[in-house]
């Protein structure tokens, strides 16, 4: 075994086990035993967790008093009491946060965490260090799925991760090298001058996996791609994260690195919520949430096999419960289980955010999906980004391929997007030369600007 692998496994978590109190390897085992369980014993487990935190947040959270003395004569179906509360969207958790806040909590307890702000305001939170350990144990057992282990080495194309001074910035290098085995190479420095030099980097530390955002890592496969290269050295796995994957990205990301793609799903106020095993499904970790999955506009819940909005309760976050927690994102649960034994639940599909959806003028919902699905077939482009305003506006930012560009392949499009949202559209063209990931790294393809509420069907 390698040297930096055997030394953070042999001793640094033991250490970090010993001195810090850490426990991620207990809660990857907890973790591991509960997805050998039946669905029933995983549901009574769940049950259990849920109930002891309403218990917690009825009685300490200022937010959740009013159900105090309800909840208390019973909680037989905690379930069914979790859903007598009202739904918790970013923006009401981001105007009373303090309200959800347990109080007496030591402040050195406390983890401060925030989002990255990429569709809006950054939404702020606190988590306490089981919390955190928890997600990091699923992400942990995800990989594990993939053969892949604690102290593997692991590329990450990623964005820059703080900011940091000189002396901070080689601390850090340092940390992410000998104490995570991990080499950070920067998203926002992807361009066809630097994938010689990326490629030896990546060649020289010979990583187990590669892990990174999906458009990152798309773009990294199709400059690879493009120079008629491929990686050349054998990984177990691509590990795609932080976005929606397209089957287009897998596919081209698969054939620059030659290994198979596999998908997390996670959110920075969320955790890991979903995995993808061996038979390329994703399965959700129910032992750290409870789950619901509702209609958009109605919020009343949708059976498997049907698309809704997830709403998660993170079962172990005490010091800053949020439940019913509207992560914004679009999920389907899987009628049928999976073939590879995790008795994990199934997510079939994972369409990515709400905010991606459009409108049409007929009142159904387009994915931000159909107009990549589309642009796909075009050569005229390299890339594009559209952003529905109201109903009827939409702005559409196009970068054209300066050799390809064919203004009835633009026609085209132009079409296709009236044929979908409705032929009295305006749509705003305008030619870029390039479209900046968000603050966070991520790029978005597609926006919507005004909220589905008050929109009727
Ligand atoms: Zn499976």
């Amino acid at each position: 075994m390698p040297l930096t692998k055997y030394m953070i496994r042999h001793v640094h978590w033991p250490l970090m086990e010993r001195w810090k109190g850490n426990r991620t390897r207990t809660y990857i085992r907890e973790l591991q035993d509960a997805q050998h369980l039946t669905n029933e014993q995983l549901a009574n487990r769940q049950a259990d967790k849920l109930r002891n935190l309403l218990q917690h947040a009825t009685a300490q959270i200022p937010a959740y008093q009013d159900y105090r003395s309800e909840f208390s004569e019973d909680l037989s179906q905690p379930a069914e009491r979790l859903r007598q509360l009202p739904i918790l969207t970013k923006k009401s958790f981001r105007e009373t946060s303090d309200r959800y806040l347990a109080p007496d909590v030591p402040p050195a307890t406390l983890i401060p965490n925030r989002t990255g702000g990429s569709t809006g305001e950054p939404t702020r939170f606190y988590l306490d260090r089981a919390t955190v350990e928890r997600y990091e144990a699923a992400r942990w057992l995800g990989l594990s799925w993939h053969n892949i282990g604690i102290g593997d080495p692991c590329v990450m194309i990623w964005g820059n991760p703080l900011e940091l001074n000189q002396q901070q910035s080689r601390a850090f290098r340092w940390k992410e090298r000998f104490l995570k085995n991990r080499l950070l190479l920067s998203a926002y420095e992807l361009r066809e001058s630097q994938i010689p030099a990326y490629l030896r980097l990546i060649r020289s530390f010979s990583p187990t996996y590669l892990y990174g955002y999906a458009s990152a890592l798309h773009l990294f496969a199709e400059l690879i791609l493009q120079k008629k290269e491929t990686l050349g050295i054998p990984l177990k796995a691509i590990v795609s994260t932080a976005e929606s994957l397209q089957p287009f990205q897998r596919e081209s990301m698969e054939k620059a690195f030659g290994a198979p793609v596999v998908n997390e799903y996670g959110a920075r106020d969320g955790g890991i919520i979903a995995y993808e095993c061996p038979a390329g499904r994703m399965h959700a970790f129910t032992d750290n949430y409870y789950m619901e999955i509702v209609d958009p506009i109605t919020k009343e819940p949708v059976p498997p096999g049907k698309p809704g909005l997830l709403l998660v309760t993170d079962l172990h976050n005490y010091v800053m419960p949020r439940l019913r927690y509207e992560l914004g994102d679009i999920v389907q649960l899987a009628a049928e289980p999976c073939t590879c034994g995790i008795s994990y639940p199934v997510l079939d599909q994972i369409d990515g955010r709400e905010d991606d959806m459009f409108l049409s003028r007929h009142g159904h919902y387009v994915h931000g999906h159909y107009f990549n699905h589309i642009m796909r077939n075009l050569e005229s482009f390299y890339t594009f980004q559209i952003i529905q305003h109201a109903p009827d506006h939409v702005s559409l930012k196009l970068v054209k391929h300066p050799e390809k560009y064919d203004p009835v392949e633009e026609e085209m499009f132009l079409a296709s997007i009236r044929k979908s949202l409705g032929d009295d559209v305006t749509i705003d063209v305008s030619y870029v030369d390039q479209i900046p990931p968000s603050a966070s790294g991520k790029f978005r393809y597609a926006i919507r600007e005004f909220p589905l509420s008050g929109v009727t069907r």
